[in-house]
C-alpha cells in the first residue's frame, strides 16, 4: 500500500490549485502542468515547463487531474461506525448512538483497529490533513498517532475534554483531565506532522473549571490549537444559555474562558447573532462548515455570506459521523446546496479554496500545506476525470475552470470516489491500482 518514495520526481498532467487569496478566488490551472518534488517530499516548482536544473528527474505522466490534498477540518474518528444512524436530533443522536460507541475507545485494540480503518478511508478520499476529534481516552488518541505511522497524514487532534453531560466512562474530572491532557501534549511534541489541539467537546460537556483550564493552557502555549463546537442547533443553544446564564451569547461562553482567538476552530456556527459574527471576525477565529452533518441532523442552514462579508476564514469538515460522507466532493456539493437554500451562490473555486487553503489557515499551516506551491509539502491527489462517460463529457464541455470543478462536485461516478491516488510529503500513500496508472 505504501511506497517509500524518496527519489525526487516531476509529475505532469492537468493541474489545479487555489492560490493564497480567498477573496478573489485566485487559482492556477494548467492543462499540461508540472510539479517538481524533492527527495524530502517538498514542492520545488509548479508551472508549465520543467526548469533545466530538474530536467534529469524522473517524470511521472498522468491522465488525471493533480490537485492539492484536502483538509478535513472537522471529523470525529470514533464516530465512523455510527455514520447514518437513523433519525435523531443532535442531542438525542449523541446520547443514543455516539456516546455508547465512544465508550468502546477505552479499549486499546479496538481503538487501534478503528483508527487504522479511519485513516485508510480518508486517504482514499484525497484527504491529506485532518483536524480530528478523538475521545476522552488517551489510548484512543495514541491509537490514532501510532496508526498514522503507516499513513503519513498531517493530523491535528487532542484529548476530548468532558466532565459532564455524558456517560461516566466518557468523563474525567479536572485533575484527571489535566493529567491525561498534559501527558498527551508532551508525547505529541515529538510526532512528525502532528499538532495538538485542546479539545473541549462543547460547552454543554464541560464545567466552568474545565473551560477555564483549557483557556489558560491555550494562552500559555502558542503552539497549541483549540477546537470545539458552537451554535449547531437551537436546542443546544438554549441548553447552553441555561448552563451559563451570565454570558450574552454562546460565543461569549468560550470568549469568557479565553478560548476565542486566532488559534480557535469552531465547528458549525449556524445560528449566530450579528454580534457573534463581529466578535468572531475581530478574534480572527476560523469556522468549520460541516454541511452534510447540518442537513443530516437537520441542524440548520449555514449562512456563508455572514462569514464572507466579515472576512472570517471558512473551511470545510465532513463531521463524520454527524456528516454522512468522508468524500470532500460530496461535502463541497452539499455546501453549495445549503447556500442555495439560503438564496446564496457559492463559486466552485471558493469551495475548493475552503476545503484546501481555508483548512490550512484554520490549522495555522498555510505556509506548509493547502496548495501546490514551492516550499510546501507535496500533499496532493489525483482525480479521475476520464473513466466515467458522463463525467468526462461534462468536463470536456465545461468552458471554464469553475465549470470543470463544479462538474467534479455534481457529476459523480456511481462509486462516489473520483480520487485514484493520494500522496503525502511526496510519497504515494494509496492508489487505485487499476485506475491510477501508477
Ligand atoms: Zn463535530
Amino acid at each position: 500500500m505504501v511506497s517509500e518514495q524518496k527519489e525526487p520526481f516531476v509529475i505532469r498532467g492537468k493541474l489545479f490549485t487555489s492560490l493564497d487569496d480567498g477573496e478573489n478566488n485566485e487559482y492556477l490551472y494548467d492543462d499540461n502542468g508540472v510539479m517538481v518534488v524533492n527527495n524530502e517530499g517538498r514542492i520545488l516548482f509548479v508551472g508549465s515547463t520543467v526548469p533545466d536544473e530538474y530536467s534529469h528527474y524522473k517524470v511521472v505522466n498522468t491522465q488525471h487531474l493533480i490537485i492539492p490534498g484536502f483538509v478535513d477540518a472537522h471529523v470525529h474518528y470514533p464516530q465512523l461506525p455510527v455514520i447514518a444512524s437513523y433519525g435523531a436530533s443532535l442531542l438525542e443522536w449523541l446520547d443514543k448512538y455516539t456516546f455508547p460507541e465512544e465508550v468502546r475507545y477505552g479499549d486499546r485494540s479496538y481503538a487501534v483497529a478503528r483508527a487504522a480503518k479511519f485513516l485508510a478511508l480518508i486517504l482514499e478520499k484525497g484527504v491529506t490533513s485532518a483536524a480530528v476529534f478523538s475521545t476522552i481516552h488517551d489510548v484512543a488518541l495514541e491509537a490514532l498517532q501510532v496508526s498514522n505511522r503507516d499513513f503519513g497524514l498531517n493530523l491535528v487532534s487532542g484529548i476530548t475534554g468532558m466532565d459532564r453531560g455524558a456517560p461516566d466512562q466518557l468523563l474525567a474530572d479536572l485533575p484527571a483531565f489535566k493529567e491525561i491532557n498534559q501527558k498527551a501534549i508532551e508525547r505529541s511534541r515529538d510526532i512528525e506532522r502532528f499538532s495538538y489541539a485542546i479539545t473541549p467537546r462543547f460547552a454543554l460537556s464541560c464545567s466552568e473549571k474545565m473551560l477555564d483550564y483549557c483557556g489558560q493552557l491555550l494562552e500559555s502555549d502558542q503552539s497549541l490549537l483549540m477546537q470545539t463546537h458552537i451554535n449547531e442547533t437551537e436546542d443546544e443553544i438554549l441548553a447552553t444559555a441555561a448552563l451559563f446564564p451570565k454570558v450574552s451569547d454562546y460565543l461569549d461562553v468560550y470568549a469568557s474562558f479565553g478560548l476565542l482567538g486566532n488559534r480557535s476552530l469552531f465547528a458549525h456556527g449556524i445560528h449566530n447573532t450579528k454580534l457573534e459574527y463581529e466578535k468572531w471576525a475581530a478574534a480572527g477565529a476560523s469556522v468549520i462548515h460541516c454541511p452534510t452533518s447540518n442537513t443530516f441532523l437537520g441542524s440548520g442552514l449555514f449562512d456563508a455570506n455572514g462569514y464572507i462579508s466579515k472576512e472570517i476564514n471558512v473551511s470545510l469538515g465532513s463531521d463524520v459521523g454527524g456528516g454522512f460522507s468522508l468524500n470532500p466532493f460530496v461535502t463541497m456539493a452539499e455546501a453549495y446546496k445549503v447556500a442555495k437554500l439560503r438564496g446564496q451562490v457559492l463559486c466552485p473555486l471558493r469551495l475548493m479554496y475552503w476545503h484546501t487553503l481555508g483548512g490550512a489557515k484554520a490549522i495555522h499551516q498555510e505556509e506548509s500545506v493547502g496548495s501546490l506551491a514551492p516550499g510546501k509539502y507535496a500533499d496532493f491527489c489525483l482525480v479521475d476525470i476520464t473513466s466515467d462517460d458522463v463525467g468526462s463529457e461534462i468536463w470536456e464541455r465545461a468552458a471554464t475552470v469553475q465549470d470543470k470543478l463544479f462538474s467534479l462536485m455534481f457529476a459523480m461516478p456511481d462509486s462516489k470516489n473520483r480520487i485514484v491516488a493520494t500522496f503525502t510529503a511526496g510519497i504515494l500513500r494509496w492508489h487505485d491500482k487499476i485506475q491510477s496508472g501508477l
